[in-house]
């Protein structure tokens, strides 16, 4: 049986520093492959620069005076849902409310919006707001497969402020259900399954099992839901990985599960409202030819770059799909952990 294998391969850049008179300076780099994808990143903490963390009152007014999301808005402004799907018309759980995308990219793209503020930072996330949020978006997905059964592959997504590529200040989620995967989701069941036929039946179970037990980027649990950072990174600041233990479905995920995922969202948030304020976030479900994946999340952290506003997306992440990755993953870990303290650590 072949084992889960952590590829990374050092090697180094020199060149003659002006900093030093010109003497012989060399660069170490490291290259990752994740094993599942075959995604490739390169690990260069010594790129690192961290954002200034600034909302300017003046945008955050302008965008409220024409924000559809708002409560005086919310009802005149957004869609309604079709009467045969939500006679409704828009979907309600707790402070969240669901309804259709009016620039949708798929049949079925829903937009959730989290609650009245119009603006907050990440560590102002209630658990019980996340949870609600969670749900409905659950609710809206049940609801599309329960008609559309051959619709089976969802995700729940979230782009948190516009440098992230959020339209609108306003906390809103994204519900995104098809009858194929979308291109990221099918290179993890094709690796699924290329596992299962080299004899681990379930990759997830035995990847955490792997993880928990080498312990560098195993951050802590939430009940059933658990939380690491990836060995090979998806974004400029890391990437952390969510994985919902034996929930093969957005289906099968118990109310109790959002409210331990939205538990550990916030101590993530925690982290990163000292840090890094912006993030994308993208939950997966589906299961193709017997691939038997978990619902497994992703959440990167994305910047501007001081002090020209440069872009965290450059050519060689665009065009050769390969991430410049600013920390190395178990110092992600290690500066994440200790938001999860008294949370099950495996
Ligand atoms: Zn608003």
């Amino acid at each position: 049986m072949a084992g889960i294998e952590f590829f990374k391969k050092e090697d180094q850049a020199w060149f003659l520093d002006p900093k030093e008179g010109f003497s012989k300076k060399s660069i170490s780099l490291e290259i990752r492959r994740d094993d599942l994808t075959g995604h490739r990143s390169r690990i260069l903490p010594y790129r690192r620069k961290y954002p200034e963390i600034v909302i300017s009152p003046e945008m955050l007014e302008a965008s409220k005076k024409v924000c559809p999301f708002c409560v005086d808005q919310i009802l005149l402004s957004t869609p309604k849902l079709l009467p045969k799907i939500a006679p409704e018309g828009r979907i309600r759980r707790g402070r969240a409310c669901l309804f259709p995308n009016a620039f949708p990219y798929a049949r079925y793209n829903w937009v959730i919006v989290l609650g009245e503020e119009h603006f907050l930072y990440p560590d102002q996330f209630s658990v019980e707001m996340l949870r609600d949020g969670f749900s409905v978006a659950q609710e809206g997905i049940q609801r599309i497969v329960k008609s559309q059964p051959d619709f089976q592959y969802s995700s729940i997504n979230w782009n948190y402020l516009p440098s992230s590529g959020a339209g609108l200040f306003h906390p809103h989620i994204q519900i995104l259900v098809e009858d194929v995967p979308t291109a990221s989701h099918k290179e993890v069941l094709d690796g699924i399954l290329r596992y299962r036929n080299e004899g681990i039946p379930s990759f997830w179970e035995s990847f955490l099992s792997e993880e928990i037990k080498r312990g560098e980027r195993y951050i802590g649990r939430q009940g059933d839901v658990h939380f690491l950072t990836a060995f090979s990174p998806r974004g400029i600041f890391g990437e952390v990985l969510i994985l919902f233990s034996n929930r093969s479905t957005i289906d099968e995920v118990r109310t109790e599960d959002w409210a331990d995922f939205s538990q550990g969202l916030t101590k993530v948030f925690q982290y990163l409202k000292n840090h890094i304020l912006s993030f994308n976030l993208s939950l997966f479900s589906g299961n193709r030819d017997g691939s038997r994946s978990w619902v497994y999340g992703r959440l990167c952290p994305r910047m501007i770059i001081p002090p020209w506003l440069t872009s965290d997306i450059n050519y060689f992440e665009k065009l050769h799909g390969e991430v410049m990755c600013v920390i190395s993953p178990e110092e992600l870990c290690r500066d994440i952990k200790p938001f999860f303290a008294g949370s099950h650590q495996a």
